[in-house]
């Protein structure tokens, strides 16, 4: 039978005070700016928005996520928000599980392409501990999601640690391999500067969807056939597989909740990423729940 719990290992936490985020959207090309506000610790991540004269808010959930091509975007019938994915790994590497999102426009800034802005401005702030204990999901199975040539496998573990792998054609890229243990030091230091990437020959598809409207050298690396077209040249040499674990981490947020487990990808993608998040609830929901171990329904989720 597989097994699900809600797992206590720290405390709940916030962000010290207001920070402010801003600039122009990788997608949209639009300028947005998201102020996250420090919440308590009854609270989880709740994106809000202006919507006329009314403040509606949207509680992150799986439920939330409207779509994962080449992005996550969550929302409801009140409003979307574009590219979430970036700030989601920021929250989730940092630990933070409590607070209020809001958004002035329609997607968050992409800052440099990395999670450099949100992360930098976290640290700056301060990370608040809640008297209020963490809940995480696990559970005690093992399983896999396949797409396309990729999958992610996961087993059960008391930590998060993520082993990505991607194999690409391409001369710069080819085989990389990363191993990330979910800690605030090894977030900051080996993944949330790592940029996301592109390569030119599906630049005019992407723009074609309205996509990738404000994308550009500053803020991804872009590939053409044989090389790297920024003239600074990369940050990690194998920063593309930092930022492929970057995504997934912030895909896994999209529960709502941090995760624990032992998480191996091969060529993940946020439309990959989603169909494990998928499995994964699902036989969340189909478990067992024990009594001494629960502080709250494992559906709790869905508030
Ligand atoms: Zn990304």
């Amino acid at each position: 039978m597989i097994f699900a719990y809600v797992t206590v290992v720290m405390f709940k936490r916030t962000v010290k005070r207001k920070i402010v985020c801003e600039g122009y959207g990788l997608h949209t090309g639009e300028f947005s700016r998201i102020t996250i506000h420090p919440a308590s610790g009854n609270d989880r991540i709740l994106f809000a928005k202006k919507v006329g004269s009314t403040l509606k808010y949207i509680p992150l959930g799986i439920d939330k996520v409207k779509s994962t091509m080449f992005a996550t975007s969550i929302g409801d019938d009140q409003f979307t928000i574009f590219t979430v994915e970036h700030l989601l790994s920021t929250l989730h590497g940092f630990g933070i599980d409590s607070a209020i999102i809001e958004i002035e426009g329609d997607e968050v800034p992409g800052g440099d392409g990395s999670a450099s802005l949100f992360a930098e401005a976290i640290l700056d702030a301060g990370v608040f501990t809640l008297p209020v204990k963490k809940d995480s999901f696990t559970l005690e199975s093992e399983f896999m999601v396949e797409h396309n040539n990729g999958y992610i496998k996961y087993r059960p573990a008391l930590t998060l640690t993520i082993d990505g792998i991607i194999d690409f054609a391409h001369p710069k890229i080819l085989k990389q391999q990363f191993t990330y243990h979910n800690t605030p030091e090894h977030f900051y230091s080996e993944i949330s500067r790592a940029r996301t990437f592109g390569f030119l020959k599906d630049y005019n598809t992407m723009q074609s969807l309205g996509l990738a409207k404000g994308s550009s050298l500053e803020n991804t690396i872009v590939l053409d056939e044989n090389d790297i077209m920024n003239t600074d040249g990369l940050r990690f040499p194998d920063e593309f597989i930092r930022h492929k674990i970057l995504d997934l981490l912030g895909d896994l947020y999209t529960i709502g909740n941090p995760l624990k487990g032992h998480i191996t990808s091969y060529k993940s993608g946020h439309a990959l990423n989603h169909l494990f998040v998928k499995k994964f609830i699902s036989l969340l929901e189909k478990s067992y729940v024990t009594e001494d171990q629960v502080l709250q329904p494992a559906l709790a989720y869905t508030v």
